[in-house]
């Protein structure tokens, strides 16, 4: 995969640069030790051939409250994060694009806290998921992270080695992706995605708590509302899962893409009579519709909503 050449462009700490010409310390503490926190973002060619970021207040507000759960120094505003990244995207030209801020540390080599921070946004070309594709997951043999030893809630960089780990198991063992459990042994999420099933028509979840709150399972959460259909956000075992009509994991990255097995355990459902591919075909459509035009709420409204909630 190329993600950059010569002509890309990058935002780095509110420049525009080359992205060959960019430069980052090697002694920085964000590269020894994975103290780092970034987001994961999708701009979208809207219906009407405009770029539109998808949920970016959501998305910038999750990066500050990672940076904070790290006790990581952070001095930007989310309307001039919004509009460098708007920047970045025309520059290089995408529309279609994933876009990676990341926030990370100067050079440190002890573990003592830093009086600034670095911030870069890179994005890259993305086409949206076509949705055929069913995937066969491998329940893992990595739990995720204990809530007790990490701040799971924040999109650390380190946490994601356990995603690594995880993901490169489910492949050398013959799967498309991993399901990692909790450390009680529930189910939690896969590496980069959460997970839905799907049982009588109605949805389930793993509740907040062990795992990444997704803005996509927020976004999912809100169509099952628009559409009527149940949903519930439970502790949800491996055994409720097998049982399970049909399944999906959910992310920025991800969308929404469903489960074909779980192991050597076959989802009965066909995934097009499912409400799971329902909530796909609502999903792909919201991304690409164009933004309201009428803003109900500014951003500081929205970021203050999104801050008393707190979940993440
Ligand atoms: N869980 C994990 C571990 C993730 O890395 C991601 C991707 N950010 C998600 C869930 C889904 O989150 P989102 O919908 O916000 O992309």
């Amino acid at each position: 995969m190329n993600y950059y050449n010569e002509n890309t462009v990058l935002y780095l700490d509110g420049r525009m640069i080359k992205a060959s010409e960019a430069k980052m310390d090697l002694y920085s503490q964000s590269l020894h030790y994975g103290y780092a926190v970034f987001e994961g973002i999708r701009s979208y060619k809207t219906v009407s051939g405009q770029t539109r970021i998808f949920k970016p207040i959501e998305h910038f507000e999750r990066l500050r409250q990672s940076a904070l759960a790290l006790n990581m120094p952070y001095t930007w505003n989310i309307d001039e994060l919004i509009q460098a990244t708007y920047e970045v995207l025309a520059a290089n030209n995408l529309s279609d694009a994933y876009i990676r801020p990341l926030v990370y540390a100067p050079a440190n080599m002890s573990f003592a806290q830093n009086t600034e921070s670095h911030i870069t946004i890179e994005v890259w070309e993305m086409q949206p998921f076509l949705g055929e594709k069913l995937l066969r997951v491998m329940r893992s043999s990595f739990q995720r992270p204990n809530p007790k030893g990490f701040k799971i809630h924040a999109k650390a960089a380190g946490h994601y080695v356990n995603s690594i780990l995880a993901s490169q198991e489910a492949k050398a063992n013959g799967f498309d992706e991993a399901l990692l459990e909790d450390m009680n042994g529930n189910i939690a999420e896969g590496p980069g995605a959460n997970i839905f099933f799907e049982k009588d028509g109605k949805l389930f979840t793993p509740a907040g708590g062990n795992i990444l709150m997704g803005i996509t399972r927020a976004t999912v959460l809100e169509i099952c509302t628009d559409l009527g259909i149940p949903v519930t956000e439970k502790i949800c075992s491996y055994d409720e899962l097998k049982k399970a009509d049909a399944a999906f994991f959910c992310g920025t990255a991800a969308e929404v893409i469903g489960w074909g097995s779980i192991d050597d355990h076959t989802f009965p459902a066909t995934w097009a009579n499912t409400q799971s591919a329902k909530i796909q075909a609502a999903y792909k459509q919201r991304v690409t519709e164009d933004e309201k035009t009428v803003q109900l709420e500014t951003t500081s409204d929205k970021q203050e909503k999104l801050t008393a909630t707190a979940g993440l």
